[in-house]
């Protein structure tokens, strides 16, 4: 069921609360390091005010566990938001209360407030409804352009929307549900999902789930050996959650019913030890020798995952396939990365979420020819999953 968007609001001479991530790193000196994150922002809060809205902007930063943290107030956003808007953007050192609210009352048309950071009380994460409605006090409708928290049913993200009668998806959350979305239900074939990182358990949601709507599901990164442990593979030393074999088994017994490629990597790099300074080498096949951990995807893997890729037309990429961290055990990360902006400039959708995957786009230096860079790691594996995220369920049917 489709969401209102921020566009179908009427919004003039509104008081709109939007939720917004602006977790975003600081340097020593409390300075925004990243500002990706303010940056997505500002679509939906330029529309707010140039449809003369006030927009009442309210965000978590880090975990500060329901106490004020000095370290983690708002207070560097609200200067780089301010150089990004060219305007003035005003801050409260609280989120909710009687001061807030007065200020609140006075704002102008036009104008921007940021909130301080709302888990500085603990009533934020444990969704508590008096909370939820203090700061609801604070606007007409409500907007949530938060994907990255969707997942979690806060008082900012999920309780706060029961005391509105409009609640609508910012330009954000829109783009990342319908990128997400579409694929899910509607990809364009064939549909191939990479899936990588360190473990099964993270990410078995997202493989059974994607089991029924892929054509193709590339295995890479940590979580291939426990899947070669169950083919009764050698895997040496490398990454092995023994309590996942049955249900790495389980799993391949269910893709045997089905008409997907599975492909799981059929050489790797093998090193002594995960570090820098490790001897390491290329393996002839699956087998991985005694002694020796899997760190990345070998070059023959690499070749059969192009073949797949290159007639893809929708790919979902999650995790990265080795130890991308370290330098010689990052070539397979880099070139899925490649592979994904080389088909993207021909055409296909390719969408990429998780923090370490995103992070390898821009060590390839590709992040701009990717369809859609998600912005919410937690967030989007749960939606791949399958699962329904509260702040999204929350928002108001089109
Ligand atoms: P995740 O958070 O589950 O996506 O896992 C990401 C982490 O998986 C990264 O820090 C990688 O270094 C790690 N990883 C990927 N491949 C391997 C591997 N073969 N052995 C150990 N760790 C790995």
């Amino acid at each position: 069921m489709a969401k209102l968007s921020v566009d179908d609001l009427d919004l003039k001479n509104k008081k709109v609360l939007v939720r917004v991530d602006f977790n975003v790193p600081l340097t020593e000196n409390l300075e925004v390091s990243d500002d990706t994150r303010i940056r997505a922002a500002l679509p939906t809060i330029k529309r707010i005010l140039d449809s003369s809205g006030t927009a009442i902007l309210m965000s978590h930063l880090g975990r500060p566990k329901g106490k004020v943290v000095e370290s983690m107030r708002l207070a560097p956003v609200v200067k780089r938001l301010s150089q990004l808007l060219e305007r003035e953007v005003k801050y409260m050192t609280d989120c909710i209360g009687d001061v807030v609210e007065d200020t609140v009352n006075q704002l102008q048309n036009g104008e921007v407030l940021l909130l301080e950071n709302l888990r500085f009380y603990k009533e934020e994460e444990a969704n508590d409804p008096g909370f939820a409605q203090k700061l609801a006090r604070l606007g007409d409708v409500y907007v949530n352009d938060a994907f990255g928290t969707a997942h979690r049913a806060h008082a900012s993200t999920e309780g706060v929307a029961k005391y509105f009668k409009q609640c609508a998806a910012g330009y954000l959350m829109e783009k990342e549900l319908r990128y997400l979305g579409e694929a899910l239900e509607n990809p364009q074939r064939p549909f191939v999902a990479i899936l990588g990182g360190a473990k099964i358990s993270g990410k078995i949601d997202v493989i059974e789930n994607l089991l029924n709507k892929v054509d193709a599901l590339l295995i890479g990164g940590g979580m291939t050996y426990t899947f070669l442990k169950a083919n009764g593979i050698e895997i040496g030393n490398s990454l092995l959650e023994a309590d996942k074999i049955q249900l790495a088994k389980d799993v391949a017994t269910k893709i045997a019913t089905q008409k997907i490629n599975f492909a799981l990597p059929v050489d790797h790099i093998v090193a002594t030890k995960v570090a820098d300074d490790a001897e390491f080498k290329t393996t002839e096949g699956q087998e991985i020798p005694a002694g020796w951990s899997a760190v990345d995807i070998g070059p023959k893997t690499i070749d059969q995952f192009r073949v797949v890729l290159k007639n893809a037309r929708t790919v979902v990429w999650n995790g990265p396939m080795g130890v991308f961290e370290i330098e010689k055990f990052a070539q397979g990360t880099v070139e899925v990365a490649k592979m994904l902006a080389g088909i993207s400039e021909q055409g296909a959708i390719t969408v990429v979420g998780g923090g370490d995957s995103v992070a390898a786009l821009a060590k390839a230096g590709v992040t701009d020819k990717i369809t859609h860079v998600s912005t919410g790691g937690g967030a989007s594996l749960e939606f791949l999953g399958g699962l329904k995220l509260p702040g999204v369920e929350v928002l108001t049917d089109k």
